[in-house]
């Protein structure tokens, strides 16, 4: 197929994420991809500032990530969970118990994150039936989140920007907290943490768990909050008997700075989702892992049964190239790079500072954003940062990057000056 007509059958048919089918937003046909590096099927070349919405944290087209996969293809591609099991599942278990915070012991595989997240929330609401609680079947989270697309998901995604309004019958009403002010760096004020305690105060005889983001908010701000707030968040779940759920999908494998995001506060949650970089960006997988205390009251006597499975759980092939991906990452000296990233993406970024629709530059690991004054127009943008020869993807009013940590200095610099001749050409409309 030539490109014109790749993009034009694909306009026809195809849904693409939170787009129209009648006025579909600009996209751009990939032929490879290799290392940084994003090659159109016009023969453009695009340095990849996303890691394909987190993942590709070695960057694409790896050769250690593909022999690890083609061995395990010729073993099997899949076999079913129930009732079997396998050496890349075991084995991949084993190492996110190993690198994870401490007290986490029983791994739940999903096929996705937002399925992770229902999952951790099962388990929450199944814990606290097993101890005969079953009134506390709620939520607590915080305003600006976003953990998913499913519906028990979205029912704790932000109320506002998420799809509430539209779903409103069939969700859930959970409590919503303000989101953290204080910065990541910033100096910390107790009145922060107020609304989440007055909420846990007033109705935790209804809430089984309180589940947010630690440290950095993704895909509902990009927003970077003091650790200190999830040590309060800890003594306020162990004060008022609520689980505590984190959110590492977006986080996890050394994007802020840190494996987990929470070791920044350095708090065990009681419940922890994994996605997104697990496979290193080569397929869907995600993990729910789970303290000894949640897995044995909700099993307790060996008669309570975890009620969730599905179909493609610890698919082979997926465990294999999250472990050869988590190996890579412990090899990689990814501490360095990331922590590399950020002085580059700290500098750099600053620039953009002094343009006039710029309302926040920050940047924390290898994570960058540049927050503008209103939203940026999705139909005329991304073909601005295409012409720039780079791939970024903003939503609203952020633009942000966060490269595969495989990105040398002169891409990364041509990412951050695309981003500012693009916020430079906003303002000029
Ligand atoms: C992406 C994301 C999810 C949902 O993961 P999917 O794989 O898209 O279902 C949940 N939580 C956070 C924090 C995420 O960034």
């Amino acid at each position: 197929m030539d490109y014109e007509t790749l993009i034009q059958a694909d306009r026809s048919i195809i849904w693409h994420p939170y787009a129209s089918m009648v006025e579909p937003p600009p996209v751009f046909a990939v032929a490879s991809a290799r290392g940084v590096r994003i090659k159109l099927a016009d023969g453009r070349e695009l340095i990849d500032g996303m890691a394909s919405w987190w993942c590709a944290i070695h960057g694409y087209n790896h050769p250690v990530l593909n022999s690890a996969i083609s061995a395990q293809l010729d073993a099997m591609a899949h076999v079913m969970f129930g009732g079997l099991t396998h050496e890349p599942a075991v084995r991949l278990a084993e190492k996110l118990v190993e690198i994870t915070p401490g007290g986490l012991q029983s791994v739940f595989f999903a096929d996705s994150g937002s399925v992770a997240v229902e999952v951790a929330i099962k388990m929450a609401i199944q814990y606290w039936a097993a101890r005969a609680r079953p009134n506390k079947q709620k939520l607590l989270t915080i305003k600006q989140g976003y953990h998913g697309d499913t519906f028990g998901a979205m029912a704790v995604c932000d109320p506002v920007t998420g799809m509430h309004s539209l779903f409103n019958a069939v969700l859930p009403g959970h409590f919503f907290a303000e989101s953290p002010r204080t910065r990541f760096d910033g100096e910390w004020h107790d009145d922060d943490i107020e609304s989440l305690k007055n909420l846990a105060e007033k109705h935790h005889d209804e809430i089984a768990a309180v589940i947010l983001e630690p440290v950095v908010q993704g895909a509902g701000g990009m927003w970077f909050y003091s650790p200190l707030y999830i040590n309060k968040v800890r003594e306020i779940c162990d004060q008022f008997n609520l689980l505590l759920i984190f959110d590492e999908i977006a986080t996890g494998f050394g994007r802020t700075g840190k494996l987990f995001a929470c070791e920044h506060g350095e708090v065990s949650p009681d419940i922890m989702c994994l996605g997104k970089a697990l496979t290193g960006g080569y397929m869907t997988m995600a993990a729910t892992l789970a303290s000894a205390k949640v897995a044995d009251v909700i099993s307790a006597g060996g008669k309570g049964v975890f009620m969730h499975g599905p179909t493609f759980m610890a698919n082979p092939l997926a465990c294999s190239v999250a472990l050869a991906s988590i190996d890579l990452l412990e090899q990689s000296g990814w501490q360095t790079r990331v922590n590399g990233i950020q002085t580059q993406l700290q500098a750099e970024l600053a620039s953009c500072r002094e343009l006039a629709n710029v309302v926040d530059v920050r940047a924390l690991g290898a994570i960058g954003v540049v927050e503008v004054d209103r939203p940026v127009d999705m139909h005329v943008v991304p073909r601005w940062f295409v012409e720039q020869g780079v791939w970024v993807r903003p939503f609203g009013r952020l633009i942000y990057i966060m490269p595969p940590y495989v990105i040398n200095a002169a891409e990364l610099s041509q990412l951050t000056g695309a981003i500012y001749k693009v916020t430079g050409r906003l303002l000029r409309g």
